[in-house]
């Protein structure tokens, strides 16, 4: 499975040469990373890397399927919510039939029958973790003391998965995009902090306006590799449980690898 389009690129000979279909080798890239078309439609493959990823599809085209009917059932479910209660409990504001929330410190506005308002890009990875929230969070004030995702109530058997699908994937972002990393305070409205769990950058993010994000970095030294620690407030468990924060921390993951891909786009670009 490929992180982004740009390991995709990485394995082709791009010489732009059309025998694919495709305008370009990084247009190719990117269907094989959305799982719209596979690797062996490029005659220019090495046969050692086809006898690796050949034919596959890549599987985050099929999660991309589940999530997009996990999210039908909940719009469903959300027609049944009393969104000025939710507003009480969420940190929201309800007006005009309409609950909004700040999500990466932008507005973000639900109807009962589903239907969003935001200029945010909207995908099913960053949707479903926010109507969930809508749906199930408890309302408990903010402790202002973090705790790693294994400690929220019922994710430790989950962490593995997390660690694998947030942050693994965020790591390596910072260790190859580090300047990027340094913005996302810019890019997500969050903010700096210093003197937490003696790491290099520390970053705040609030995703949902309950249940605020720590991301941890310690770069690498010599001999020894970096690291990368997401944390949520102590009273997650009861704002979002398990899966929500689950949600939360692999969809922003995605959503940065996307930017990525856009970086990668444009280094690639002008290379080339
Ligand atoms: S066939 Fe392969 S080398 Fe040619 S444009 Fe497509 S991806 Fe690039």
């Amino acid at each position: 499975m490929f992180a982004n389009a740009m390991e995709v690129f990485k394995l082709l000979d791009q010489s732009n040469c059309r025998k694919c279909n495709e305008t370009t080798c990084l247009a190719f890239a990117s269907k094989v990373f959305l799982g719209q078309k596979t690797l062996d439609l490029c005659p220019a493959v090495d046969p050692e890397i086809l006898k690796r990823y050949g034919g596959q599809v890549n599987k985050n085209n099929s999660s991309d399927a589940e999530m997009e009917k996990a999210l039908a059932e909940l719009k469903e479910e959300l027609g049944r919510c009393d969104l000025e209660e939710a507003a009480r409990r969420t940190g929201g504001k309800f007006q005009n039939n309409r609950l909004t929330l700040k999500i990466f410190g932008r507005l973000f506005s639900l109807e009962n029958g589903g239907r969003i308002i935001t200029d945010i890009h909207t995908t099913p990875w960053l949707v479903l973790p926010v109507i969930s929230y809508v749906l199930d969070c408890k309302g408990v004030p903010l402790t202002g003391k973090w705790t790693s995702f294994r400690e929220i109530e019922n994710a430790r058997e989950k962490y593995g998965l997390f660690a694998q699908r947030a942050e693994k994937p965020l790591q390596k972002i910072a260790d190859t995009h580090t300047a990027l990393f340094e913005d996302l305070t810019l890019i997500f409205n969050g903010r700096e902090v210093e003197n937490v769990y003696e790491s290099d950058i520390a970053l705040v993010l609030e995703p949902l306006p309950m249940v605020p994000m720590l991301i941890c970095y310690w770069k690498p030294e010599e001999g020894m590799e970096s690291d990368l620690r997401i944390f949520y407030d102590s009273s997650a468990s009861a704002n979002a449980g398990a899966d929500i924060a689950f949600g939360l921390g692999t969809g922003f993951v995605r959503m940065l690898e996307r930017l990525t891909l856009t970086h990668g786009w444009q280094e690639a670009s002008a290379h080339g």
